[in-house]
């Protein structure tokens, strides 16, 4: 079994996968390239295939993100106009054993970090590339620093520079959709405890408000736009949002004036198509950095949770490296592939002119899409599979 690996990036995908390999005694050791750990969105929903893959890596920290995020129980769309298109009651919980929980990612992240110790995490860290041969890999960070390991984890998101070092495939695709997400402690007569309320209009314009427990809320916005944003200042974006939602019904513009202008989150929403190969001699991929995805499922960090718990299964029980990272991709690619393109075509269809309609359909039919779909979606669960 290898002894040390090396994981570029502390965000989800990469504290979880170091979690598994430190519970299974292997010293694995995170870089990341910013100065101190910080949410990079606001909140984020986290499903039963998710939560499952968590608790077989960590049992019990299920139980703590329960307390510190709130369960999903209904969903409600409506227009933009505030007319109600449709509620389904969300019963994943009697379904699949684990909730739909809402978390702001601050939690979520400090959650997972107090699940290593402090001194396995590495801030200040820029990954700028690595090499290999058949006794280890060279990692290369800014400013002249570099470790050396057996195996190098790529968890370093949607413009991973280990997947540059290693395929070389240039930058993510544009999907033609900007998002803003913003967390903050808001109340709103219009608002309800353990209720996601999405309104939609014609024009391709979604904004979402999320209950994320504790008095928190989540709102998120997406617009189509044929260009990626520039550089904007914190208060230009807020007078964006606002003017892009400015006839929107309540409590649209109040909780948009309520959100400090520094507190959100602009993204440009982008993805890859799948790829064919993950793994290169010492190296492969994982999360983001494997598989982006458009977030119409909510399954990005998901989809990373699995591969963690996947990956530090493979390499505990296969005897040589080459055959736990080819066991690896063999048991993720496919799963991720199917994830990947049908985010890709649905929210092409969400975005739509008759994105009602399509939304209330797909609303109807439990949440994403199918019955079939949504049952091989959420019934991953690694205790039976292990
Ligand atoms: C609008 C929106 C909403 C979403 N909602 C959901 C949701 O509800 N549910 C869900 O499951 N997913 C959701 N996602 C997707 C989810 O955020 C990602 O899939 C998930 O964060 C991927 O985790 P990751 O660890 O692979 O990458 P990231 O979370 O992006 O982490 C990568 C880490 O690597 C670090 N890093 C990057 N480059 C380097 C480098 N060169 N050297 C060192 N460190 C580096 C970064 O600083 C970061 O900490 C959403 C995404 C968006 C854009």
């Amino acid at each position: 079994m290898i002894k040390k690996v090396a994981i570029i990036g502390a965000g989800l995908g990469g504290l979880a996968v170091a979690i598994a390999l430190h519970r299974k005694g292997i010293d694995a050791q995170v870089y990341e390239k910013a100065r101190f750990l910080r949410a990079v969105g606001a909140g984020l929903s986290i499903v039963p295939n998710g939560l499952n893959s968590l608790e077989a890596i960590a049992p019990g920290i299920v139980e703590s993100l329960k307390q510190a995020g709130s369960q999903t129980r209904m969903l409600t769309l409506k227009k933009s106009t505030g007319e109600i298109i449709g509620q389904q009651a969300v019963n994943l919980m009697e379904k699949y054993g684990q909730p739909m929980l809402q978390i702001r990612w601050s939690c979520l992240q400090e959650i997972l970090a107090a699940a290593l110790p402090t001194e396995n995490i590495h801030l200040n860290y820029r990954c700028i590339g690595f090499e290999q041969n058949d006794k280890g890999v060279e990692v290369y960070f800014d400013g002249s620093k570099k470790v050396e390991a057996e195996l190098l984890i790529g968890a370093d998101g949607l413009n991973s520079a280990v997947r540059q070092t290693m395929i070389g495939d240039g930058k993510p695709d544009y999907a033609g959709r900007i998002s803003w997400r913003a967390v903050l402690q808001y109340s709103h007569e219009m608002l309800h405890p353990h209720e996601v309320m999405s309104m939609t209009a014609p024009d391709g314009k979604i904004f979402g408000f999320f209950d994320l427990g504790g008095g928190y809320i989540m709102w998120s916005a997406a617009a189509l736009s044929p260009d990626k944003p520039m550089n904007q200042s914190a208060d230009d974006v807020k007078s964006c949002v606002q003017e892009k939602f400015t006839d929107w019904a309540e409590p649209v513009q109040a909780i948009i004036e309520a959100t400090n202008a520094e507190d959100i989150v602009e993204r440009p929403i982008c993805d890859r198509p799948p790829l064919s190969e993950w793994s290169r001699g010492r190296v492969t991929l994982l999360g983001d950095a494997a598989h982006p995805m458009v977030p119409l499922l909510g399954q990005g960090a998901n989809t990373a949770f699995e591969d963690a718990w996947e990956l530090s299964q493979c390499l505990c029980h296969t005897p040589s490296l080459t055959a736990a990272l080819a066991s690896y991709e063999q048991s993720r690619k496919p799963r991720t592939q199917i994830i990947q393109i049908r985010n890709a075509v649905q929210a092409k269809r969400a975005y739509k002119d008759d994105s009602e309609i399509y939304l209330r359909g797909m609303m109807e039919k439990a949440l994403v899409g199918d019955r079939e779909f949504e049952q091989w979606l959420y019934s991953y669960n690694p205790s039976l599979v292990a």
